[in-house]
């Protein structure tokens, strides 16, 4: 609708790992019509999109291809003229070399509305992460940013490094500037600054791959060179580095280093993922179904304005929950277009996203499963001549329906409102993420995501170099459907929950 003013945001989305962005940025990327994000930007986050939002990458491609500076600023103009909400989102914080100020003047002087998130910059995740404090009293009072950065093509000022080695107390803190680590290095020495002062560099901080080495500024270049160390990285040279043997908490952690797949849906996962988080590992997340609105049949209208003929709503997942409403709220403003419907459901996230609308839900089995969600209704003994509509998706939950109809009492309709579709996982992130590199494991907390990736196998092969996984189960009827699907578990919780499965894995991986 191009009456409607479109905005930019640009967004700083933080060092990498996911929950380091702030509120304000997630609940932008939420509601967001175009998304244009760089090689930085954790894929995760782009993920927090809605389904409709358009997703533009504006990083290097595989044949090293970036979209040029200018068609970028070109293209926040044009979306935001044409009235859409676009979230711009950078690496860390979009004003620290991240040339969120060439864009933030583009919008300015093509006069779009725009709003800067600021994010938390490479450095302080790299001080953090790595347990480098970056000012410390009586050891650093001051902090400098510094991009090692020089493109040759661009006239500039140039960093004089000699000028930052004559600094006292003071925390350098080196961004992009691992092509030329000697020669910074060097430079600094050469300016005065003493070659036992401590220096490290921090790689991917924040992530799982997180890798850093410290030495003094003699020795880094050759210690990081042995290492293996590149981009992205922030180069830290002052006093304060001393405190990463002592304080480097993160790379300590016992599943530091291991990336960890996990095989359900992102409503599925979030507990799982957590567990796996908090004890350093990189959660590769393979989002082998996706549930996709279904609402363009007929007939739909038609029932929800008869909703008032009906005595019970009944609800199979908070998938169909949030679809319901998202329709319902398109054709009648006021929730009292609901009239004394009352509301059943199976599961508690499904019972949970009924109650955030405030409304009471009157009928959950204890057992989430369709069936038992069927006789918990008959036993509230209000299904004579009762009309009952059921909030369904493609996979049918046929025996809540069936069981229904014998019962014979009451009267059922479907509304199909949803569907349950594999996801094309050729073009997604994290599965390719997955095929190239591989993982040190990948755990199933049950039978049917064995199943689905299983099904999925084949689009999920690994690349010949990348690491095999081991197949972690959660209890005996997981491990026996991988038995029957011919990838047996390599490794099983002692109870069936998951902080068992967490507590094998790390035995596992020990
Ligand atoms: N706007 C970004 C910086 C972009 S420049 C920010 O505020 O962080 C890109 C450089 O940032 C990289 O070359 C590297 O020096 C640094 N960087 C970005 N992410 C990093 C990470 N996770 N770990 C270490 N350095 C990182």
């Amino acid at each position: 609708m191009s009456q409607l003013k479109g905005i930019v945001h640009l967004v700083g989305a933080g060092p990498g790992e996911p929950n380091l962005v702030t509120l304000r940025a997630r609940e932008l990327i939420a509601s967001a019509d175009v998304i244009i994000y760089d090689q930085l930007v954790h894929p995760e986050l782009v993920k927090w999109c809605r389904a409709e939002c358009e997703v533009i990458f504006a990083g290097k491609t595989a044949g090293c291809h970036t979209v040029p500076q200018e068609e970028i600023e070109a293209l926040l103009v044009k979306h935001a003229q044409a009235g859409k909400r676009v979230v711009r989102l950078k690496g860390g914080d979009p004003l620290i070399f991240g040339r969120g100020g060439e864009e933030a003047r583009a919008l300015a002087a093509a006069g779009v509305a725009f709003e800067i998130v600021p994010g938390v910059t490479a450095a302080l995740a790299a001080g953090a992460y790595a347990g480098i404090p970056l000012t410390l009293r009586h050891t650093s009072s001051a902090l400098v940013f510094l991009t090692g950065h020089e493109d040759p093509a661009k006239p500039g000022p140039t960093v004089d490094w000699r000028s930052y080695g004559e600094l006292k107390n003071t925390t350098l803190a080196i961004y992009m500037g691992m092509g030329r680590l000697r020669h910074i290095l060097a430079e600094l020495v050469a300016g005065g600054l003493s070659p036992k002062t401590p220096a490290a560099v921090v790689q991917w901080a924040s992530l799982g791959r997180q890798r850093s080495v410290a030495g003094t500024a003699a020795t880094l270049a050759d210690l990081s060179e042995k290492a293996g160390l590149a981009a992205p990285a922030v180069i830290f040279v002052g006093e304060v580095v001393k405190n990463h043997e002592a304080i480097d908490w993160f790379e300590r952690l016992p599943l530091f280093g291991r990336r960890v797949a996990i095989t359900r849906t992102r409503d599925q996962n979030s507990e799982l993922r957590d567990k796996l988080e908090a004890l350093g590992a990189e959660v590769l997340e393979l989002p082998l179904i996706r549930v996709t609105k279904d609402v363009s049949r007929e007939g739909i209208v038609e029932i929800l304005t008869e909703l008032g003929q009906y005595d019970w709503i009944v609800f199979t997942s908070a998938n169909g929950v949030r679809i319901f409403f998202d329709a319902f709220f398109k054709g009648f403003p006021d929730v009292r277009a609901l009239g004394g419907l009352r509301f059943a459901c199976v599961g508690a996230a499904t019972a949970r996203e009924i109650e955030r609308l405030h409304l009471k839900v009157e009928c959950q089995p204890a057992t989430a499963t369709g069936e038992s969600l069927a006789d918990a209704l008959i036993a509230t003994g209000s299904l004579d001549h009762a009309k009952v509509i059921v909030v369904c998706g493609n996979l049918n939950r046929d025996t809540l329906v069936k069981k229904l109809e014998q019962d014979g009492r009451a009267i059922v309709d479907r509304l199909p409102l949803y569907r349950t579709e594999r996801t094309d996982l050729a073009r997604d992130p994290v599965a390719d993420d997955f095929r190239t590199h591989g993982a040190d494991a990948i755990l199933f907390a049950s039978s049917s995501a064995v199943q689905s990736f299983h099904e999925q196998a084949q689009s999920l092969q690994l690349a010949k170099d990348a690491k095999r996984p081991l197949a972690g189960s959660i209890g005996p009827q997981t491990s026996e459907t991988m038995m029957k699907l011919g990838m047996p578990a390599d490794f099983t919780a002692k109870q069936p929950s998951l902080d068992a499965l967490v507590a094998a894995l790390v035995k596992k991986l020990k």
